[in-house]
């Protein structure tokens, strides 16, 4: 199988400008990885990483020479980032694996394709292509790609006790590449070894996670991995699958399904201590710890609007949540509340909530200390209280009370 791709990215003088400076003086470059798969799938590419035969300190040398700029960022094992128009390029000397005692442990510099291909992961992340687009595939990944089956290179057993993220980097490609059912011979691997889970950083686990909950398949996949015995392992939850899939069920309606902070609270059944061990166990940002939790307190506003049913009163809960907790909190809010309704993706009142809470103004309030004072409201503690008083009766009025009737209010006039 031969192929050969045309792409904007590769195109772009700024790349072109990369392969001139590497390929010189004998030396090599082509670009791999996810670069090459994307683009075969017909999917953007997202960063372009460049291998080479010029070992780090080289490639130094030749940007130097053609005037681009070089970040040695991760100059030890092999990768120089070039920058050039603004756009980087993560460039990595070919590597091999050196055999000791049986395993392959250590890793040197090579100059050999064949033997840096061998290293990755999977069939369909092994794809190299040259400055014109031609692909070669040292290992038979363009079938792969083209059925899109995520296979692993060599016998997945020996793969995967090299190195345990390759359990869930098999489950997030294919959440997000795969077609069909998962790789037989991958699965049952995966099944054996997923002890090997327990000794992987923290780190590392949260960068697949995020990536798998909001991949196109993850809802499948995620089904597929909690038969597996691997969710528990992963999320510290047993996790709450059936509002999972009822949440992506709603990708359509809102992007917001695919966040993963949003998708990882309904994945956790649990409660804010749940929420918290979840974060921890997958390294969570502040801001993604927090936006998880805020979902789970907005989602419980509109469960109360739910039972009120009439429009009317409807209205005036989705401006109270929006006014409460804005408008990515108020959405995060409604899809909790949907994926945990068991309504499904047609329930026109959680249709009609999320448009509203799409296009609705947030409520501003209208009174200010200052109008208190310009009343005759003594500077000081007073004017607090009465806009605290003022501003609870307005939420109560549906935001309806204006700014004189808000006055008598706080005056108790
Ligand atoms: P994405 O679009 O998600 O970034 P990607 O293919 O670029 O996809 P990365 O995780 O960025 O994925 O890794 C880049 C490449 O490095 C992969 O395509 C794969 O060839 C190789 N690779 C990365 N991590 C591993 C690993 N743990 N084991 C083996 N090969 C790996
Ligand atoms: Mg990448």
């Amino acid at each position: 199988m031969t192929a050969r791709i045309t792409a904007d990215w590769l195109r772009a003088p700024a790349l072109q400008a990369v392969f001139d400076a590497l390929e010189t003086d004998g030396d090599e470059a082509r670009v791999v990885g996810g670069a090459v798969r994307n683009t075969l799938l017909g999917l953007p590419a997202t960063d372009i990483d460049i291998s080479t035969t010029a070992v780090p300190s080289t490639v130094m040398g030749k940007a130097a020479a053609h005037g681009l700029k070089a970040v040695p960022t991760g100059f030890d094992h092999g990768t120089v980032t070039l920058v050039c128009d603004g756009i980087p390029y993560e460039v990595t000397t070919l590597r091999e694996d050196v055999e000791t005692h049986g395993r392959s442990a250590t890793v040197r510099f090579g100059r050999n394709w064949l033997h840096d291909a061998e290293r990755r992961d999977f069939t369909m992340n092994a794809l190299y292509c040259d400055r014109r687009g031609e692909v070669f595939d040292p290992v038979g990944g363009l079938p792969d790609v083209e059925a899109r089956h995520v296979r692993f290179i060599g016998d997945p057993r020996l793969r995967i006790a090299e190195d345990y993220l390759r359990i869930l980097r098999f489950f997030r490609f294919h959440a997000q590449y795969g077609a069909g059912d998962l790789d037989a011979a991958g699965f049952a691997a995966v099944v054996d070894l997923r002890d090997g889970l327990a000794g992987l950083s923290a780190e590392r686990i949260g960068m697949e996670m995020r990536k798998l909950v909001s991949a196109p398949r993850a809802p499948e996949t995620v089904l597929a991995m909690r038969e597996a015995g691997i969710v528990s392992r992963v999320l510290a939850t047993h996790g709450g699958l059936r509002p999972f899939q009822d949440l992506r069920a709603l990708d359509a309606l809102a992007p917001e399904t695919r966040a993963p902070a949003l998708a990882l609270a309904v994945l956790s059944d649990g409660g804010e201590a749940d929420l918290d061990d979840m974060a921890d166990h997958l390294r969570l940002s502040n801001a993604e710890r927090k936006r998880m939790k805020v979902a789970r307190c907005a989602s419980d506003i509109p469960r109360g609007w739910d039972e009120a049913r009439p429009a009317p009163v409807a209205k005036t809960e989705i401006l109270r949540l929006l006014f409460l907790a804005g408008r990515e909190a108020a959405i995060d809010g409604l899809l909790h509340a949907w994926a945990n309704a068991g309504v499904g993706p047609e329930d026109e009142l959680f249709a009609d909530a999320l448009t509203l809470l799409r296009d609705a103004e947030i409520p501003v309030f209208p009174l200010t200390g200052k109008d208190l004072v310009s009343t005759g409201v003594p500077a000081g503690p007073a004017v607090g209280e009465g806009l605290q008083k003022a501003r609870a009766a307005w939420i109560d009025s549906g935001f309806a009370l204006d700014r004189e009737a808000l006055v008598a209010v706080a005056t108790g006039a």
